[in-house]
C-alpha cells in the first residue's frame, strides 16, 4: 500500500494477497467496480473476503475517512458481523432447490434498487453463483447492464465456467489461488497452535485451501467424516461388493445424520465423498512413482502403502469416480451415484 493513505485495514485473512491488495487499493482510491466475481476452488476464503470488503465499505470509519476498516465496533460493523445489515443482501440456492430461481433474483434486484438505507453502499453477495438458473442470470444481467450508483454486487463461484459468458464478461474477475502447503503448515502452527505432526497432516489434506485446513482443525465431526471417508474407501476397494455398499451407505447416512446446524444436502456430501476418494486414488498413483512427499492423505500412509494395484486399475477407478461426479452434477440421485461407482471399482 502506498504511504500517505488514510485507511488501514483489519482483515485477518491468509493467502491471496494479490486480491487483498487490489480490493484495499480500490477502497483507498475510491474506484469500485459495480460487479465483482470472486472465483477459485472451494475453501479459499472467497466468502470471508467478500464479508471483509462489504463491512469495510459500510463501516462508519469509511465515511469518516479513517481506519481501521472495518472498525468492528460501530453499529454497522456489528450488524455486518451478525449478517443482519440492512444494506447487505445475501442470495444463495435454497437447500432443497436445484437453482437460484428467477423469483429469488427479482427480490434481490428489488432490494438493490431500493438504494442504501444508511446512505453509503448497497451490497449484494451472491453465493455459489454457478447455481443461477438461466432465467435468473438473464434478469441479473439487466441490472448489471444499468448499474445504480452505490450498488456493489459480489458473486462468488468455484465454477466460473458454469456462469453464462454474458454475466462473466460484466464483472471484475478476481482469481483466488491455492496457497502453498508449506505456508499453510506455518500458518497452522503460528496462528492456530497446531502441533507439527498434525499440521503436516492437515496442510496435506487442505489441498492449498487455508479455510479447509482451519475447518479440519476446529470441526471435529468434519475431520472425523474426512478420516472415515478415506479409511472406508481404502477398505472398500479391497473388499467384496456387499461390504463396499454398506460402507458407502454408512458414510452417507452418518454424514446426513450429523451436523444438523449446517445441514448439507446429500448431493454435497456425496460430492465431498467422491472428491476425497479421488484424492486417495491420486495418492496411490503417486506412491507408485515414489512421490511420497506429494501425498494428500498422509494420515493414512500405512494403509495406502499396503495397496498394490496396477497403474491401469488405478486409472480405471479414477475414471469411474470422475464419471460419478459428472452424474452427480447432472442431478442423478446421490445414493445411486455412490452405489454405481462402487459397483464399478
Ligand atoms: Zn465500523
Amino acid at each position: 500500500m502506498s504511504s500517505g493513505t488514510k485507511f488501514n485495514f483489519d482483515w485477518p485473512f491468509f493467502g491471496n494477497k494479490h486480491i487483498i491488495d487490489f480490493l484495499q487499493a480500490s477502497i483507498h482510491n475510491n474506484k469500485l467496480a459495480h460487479f465483482y466475481i470472486f472465483t477459485g476452488a472451494q475453501d479459499l476464503g472467497k466468502g470471508t473476503l467478500a464479508n471483509f470488503f462489504a463491512s469495510s465499505l459500510l463501516c462508519r470509519n469509511f465515511s469518516d475517512g479513517k481506519g481501521p476498516l472495518p472498525c468492528g465496533e460501530c453499529p454497522s460493523c456489528r450488524h455486518a458481523a451478525k449478517g443482519t445489515h440492512s444494506d447487505v443482501t445475501f442470495l444463495k440456492r435454497p437447500e432443497d432447490k436445484k437453482n437460484i430461481s428467477i423469483d429469488q433474483i427479482r427480490d434481490f434486484i428489488k432490494m438493490m434498487n431500493l438504494g442504501s438505507f444508511s446512505g453509503f453502499y448497497k451490497i449484494g453477495i451472491i453465493k455459489e453463483g454457478e447455481n443461477l438458473s438461466i432465467e435468473a442470470a438473464n434478469a441479473l444481467l439487466k441490472t448489471l447492464e444499468e448499474p445504480k450508483p452505490g450498488v456493489v454486487i459480489i458473486l462468488h463461484t468455484s465454477m466460473l465456467e458454469w456462469l453464462p459468458g454474458t454475466i462473466a464478461s460484466r464483472g471484475q474477475i478476481l482469481h483466488f489461488r491455492p496457497v502453498a502447503r508449506e505456508r499453510i503448515y506455518d500458518y497452522l502452527i503460528s496462528q492456530h497452535k497446531v502441533s507439527r505432526d498434525f499440521a503436516l497432516d492437515l496442510s496435506s489434506l487442505a489441498k492449498g485451501r487455508p479455510a479447509l485446513a482451519a475447518k479440519l482443525f476446529y470441526d471435529k465431526d468434519f475431520f472425523d467424516f474426512h478420516k472415515k471417508t478415506i479409511k472406508y474407501f481404502i477398505q472398500g476397494i479391497q473388499s467384496g461388493l456387499n461390504e463396499k455398499f454398506s460402507l458407502a451407505e454408512e458414510l452417507l447416512n452418518s454424514a446426513l445424520a450429523g451436523d444438523k446446524e449446517t445441514k448439507q444436502g446429500a448431493r454435497e456430501i456425496a460430492g465431498d465423498i467422491l472428491e476425497i476418494w479421488q484424492t486417495v486414488v491420486r495418492d496411490l498413483i503417486l506412491l507408485q512413482f515414489n512421490l511420497e512427499e506429494l501425498i494428500i492423505n498422509r494420515l493414512a500412509m500405512p494403509e495406502l502403502k499396503k495397496i498394490n494395484f496396477s497403474l491401469n486399475r488405478l486409472r480405471e477407478i479414477s475414471e469411474k469416480i470422475k464419471q460419478g461426479r459428472e452424474y452427480l452434477a447432472a442431478n442423478v440421485s446421490p445414493k445411486l451415484v455412490l452405489e454405481n461407482v462402487n459397483l464399478q471399482i
